[in-house]
């Protein structure tokens, strides 16, 4: 862990717009030659990133550190860790997601097999967030190399140390043509965006989002779109109320709540109310000490802009534990809200901060009644023992994944697809479901000729209408 406030963050180094045509034209035609189709290939750019995430460890904590001021443990913990399990799980099984799949072939076309055989889609453009900066901008890269695209890569301006490393570094692990690496804001993304991908994978807020899939539609171009939205955590009655707080708070007040899967509010029973907040607040103190702002372990807001708008969120009134803020450090203490209603501020859009709000249900079928009337979030955590209820909330609500009995780890299976619905997202990637996202999967009908029955043919003769 880290004890220093944060350095002063390098200044941004843009591309210069007028260069972006021609570092998306190169890559095109680095995928024009072939380079990026051979396996080996593919397995040696993957072994590179593998070797920029663990050689160039310590300065990615340390732009993460000054970028976020997190801990060195959550950046391996939240970032580098999961980008070693990709990587390896993608190198470990190329061959398998790279062979033609086998599908059955109706007897009526018989004698003939089928395959689906995986291409690459080209030159793609990876637009990542600020908040898992290093993590969103090479978990996607991952199954673009495997699947034997090209990938354009734009970080987010608002992580600029991390930004500047990946600019400055990465290029000494894979190749910098094929995997380049733009940096900027707007008008650079605007820029990019003017260009002709064969797929865009944006990471971030549904405003932008809508731009990315505008600017994509002049090229017809697909989107994956990773965005958020008001992720809600229920906490039924016969949840174990201690394990249960301490699973809310460390999903909630990792990277001080600016997690697209935190959960977002809390629904719970009047019944265990009051048990809960209790719980929540000494597990609080458990993991921050009684001075959060000295906690080595907590983060802090990415910017003043971000802190204003989660700032202005908190009800004095309404507060149950933390409220403080420090607006020179960027700091909100990890704030309970109770006595929480649906027309509060706090519950009209994502938080994305450390503020908790509780609101009281009287049952599950009230929770579920609130969670269906809003927008399909990005993911959903259910407490409970009781297995019916279980069930009832799985099979009358959606969101784009969920875990039960704890926060976020769903997306730490790369057996499953991680991903929105609706408002929250469209498309998927982590594992296998990352090779195919990036890939298209050709499918090839191929016929024997050893056998050629006319009844296809013309002239359709009377005796092949009756068949
Ligand atoms: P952000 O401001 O960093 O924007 C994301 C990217 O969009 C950046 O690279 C930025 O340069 C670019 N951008 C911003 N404005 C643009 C414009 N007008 N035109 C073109 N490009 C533009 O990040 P953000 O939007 O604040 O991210 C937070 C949101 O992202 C939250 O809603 C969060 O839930 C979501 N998120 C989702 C995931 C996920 O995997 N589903 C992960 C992290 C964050």
């Amino acid at each position: 862990t880290q004890e220093s406030a944060p350095a002063a963050t390098p200044s941004a180094q843009p591309t210069a717009t007028q260069d972006i045509p021609g570092i998306v034209q190169r890559a095109r035609e680095r995928f024009n030659e072939d380079v990026t189709r051979p396996l080996a290939w593919r397995d040696a750019q993957l072994a590179g990133l593998a070797e920029f995430v663990t050689k160039e460890a310590d300065a990615i904590q340390e732009a993460l550190r000054d970028d976020l001021r997190k801990a060195d443990f959550e950046s391996y913990m939240a970032e580098i860790w999961p980008l070693t399990i990709e990587v390896a799980d993608a190198r470990k099984n190329l061959k398998r997601w790279t062979s033609p799949r086998k599908v059955k072939t109706p007897s009526v076309l018989k004698p003939a097999s089928g395959v689906l055989r995986p291409d690459p889609l080209g030159v793609v453009l990876i637009v990542s967030p600020w908040n898992y900066p290093m993590n969103l901008v090479l978990a996607p890269l991952v199954g673009a190399i495997a699947a034997g695209n090209c990938a354009v890569l734009k970080p987010s301006e608002l992580a600029p140390a991390t930004s500047r490393l990946l600019a400055e570094r990465l290029s000494n692990y894979v190749d910098g043509e094929c995997f380049p690496v733009v940096e900027g804001a707007v008008p650079e993304t605007t820029a990019l965006l003017d260009q002709r991908f064969d797929h865009i994978c944006y990471t971030g807020g549904a405003r932008v989002a809508r731009i990315v899939m505008a600017a994509a539609a002049k090229h017809l171009t697909p989107t994956t779109l990773e965005l958020g939205g008001k992720s809600p955590c229920i906490v039924h009655d016969s949840a174990k109320l201690g394990v249960t707080a301490k699973r809310i708070a460390w999903g909630k007040f990792m990277n001080c709540g600016q997690t697209c899967v935190a959960p977002d509010y809390i629904l719970v029973s009047e019944s265990c109310h009051d048990a809960l907040v209790k719980e929540l607040k000494s597990t609080i103190d458990e993991f921050y000490g009684s001075d959060v702002q000295q906690s080595p372990d907590y983060p802090r807001i990415v910017n003043e802009a971000h802190f204003d708008r989660v700032a202005a969120l908190i009800d004095p009134d309404k507060v149950a534990h933390g409220g403080q803020t420090d607006r020179s450090d960027r700091f909100i203490a990890p704030t309970l809200m109770t006595d929480v209603t649906a027309d509060d501020a706090v519950m009209q859009d994502e938080i994305f901060g450390p503020v908790l709000p509780i609101i009281k249900i009287r049952d599950v079928d009230e929770a579920i009644r609130m969670v269906n009337s809003r927008e399909k979030p990005l993911a959903l955590y259910l407490f409970a023992e009781d297995k019916g209820v279980e069930e009832q909330v799985l099979s009358r609500t959606t969101a784009g994944g969920v875990t039960v009995n704890h926060t976020i780890l769903h997306l730490s299976n790369g057996n499953m697809p991680f991903g929105g619905v609706g408002e929250s997202g469209m498309g998927a990637y982590h594992g296998k479901w990352g090779f195919d996202t990036f890939s298209h999967l050709k499918p090839v009908l191929k016929k024997a000729t050893w056998i050629d029955p006319p009844i296809t043919y013309p002239p359709y003769t009377s005796w092949k209408s009756k068949l």
